[in-house]
């Protein structure tokens, strides 16, 4: 199967061509149906399968479609991930991605000047990728509203338990709706990631490669 093949948006599959990617990969073809389909899913997977287009291409995609129906400014879908890196390397996919598309990604991270980032979210973006420490504060400071959310992604989710963040994880999901899609990615699974998945995705679809 081709990308050419799916049913995903004409700009998005000329975002697929200008990176180079013909084919999904693995993960990709495993999630992008299920995700498409609204399903939460928990997926097992490394960093180098291509795990960011995975749930990037859906994502995109379920925004465009609800955007010609609605006109709701708000941020639809959130990533955390554990790492400043991490947070700049996904929030260039999602920007390649959604190129040719009115789909506005934008990345938050801790140890810079907030006001640049206040500024940017109040012009009103779609996606928004950060760490989890910047993001509660900025939420509890009332600069983030995140009742729009419909996807929360918690990427390279081991990591992040590893790092200390299941608190701020758990402060900032108090803030969105209820009723959601919830994707959790991890690299490596154990009991304690497990129970933590399992407390927020509900009848997810498995994933492991
Ligand atoms: P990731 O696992 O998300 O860090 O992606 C690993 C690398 O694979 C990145 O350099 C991507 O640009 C590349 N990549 C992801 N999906 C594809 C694809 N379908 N075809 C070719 N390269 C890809």
């Amino acid at each position: 199967m081709k990308f050419e093949d799916y049913r995903i948006a004409d700009e998005i599959k000329l975002n697929l061509t200008e990176a180079g990617f013909k084919k999904p990969t693995d993960i990709q073809y495993k999630a992008i149906p299920a995700i498409l389909k609204g399903e939460d899913v928990l997926a097992i997977a490394q960093t180098g399968t291509g795990k960011t287009a995975a749930f990037a291409i859906p994502v995109i995609d379920l925004i465009l479609k609800k955007k010609s129906s609605s006109r709701s400014e708000g941020i639809k879908c959130l990533v955390m991930v554990p790492t400043r890196e991490l947070a700049t390397q996904i929030t260039k996919v999602f920007q390649q991605l959604s190129k040719h598309t009115k789909v506005h990604a934008y990345g938050i991270v801790g140890g810079v000047e907030q006001d640049p980032q206040i500024a940017k979210l109040e012009k009103g973006i779609d996606i928004l990728i950060a760490t989890p420490g910047r993001l509660f504060d900025l939420v509890n400071q009332g600069h983030i509203r995140l009742t729009d959310v419909q996807t929360l992604i918690l990427d390279e989710a081991d990591h992040m338990l590893k790092l200390g963040f299941l608190k701020d994880i758990q402060d900032v999901i108090k803030y969105l709706p209820k009723k959601r899609q919830t994707l959790f990615f991890s690299a490596t699974i154990d009991e304690q990631i497990k129970k933590i998945a399992y407390s927020l995705v509900t009848r997810a679809i498995r994933i492991q490669i």
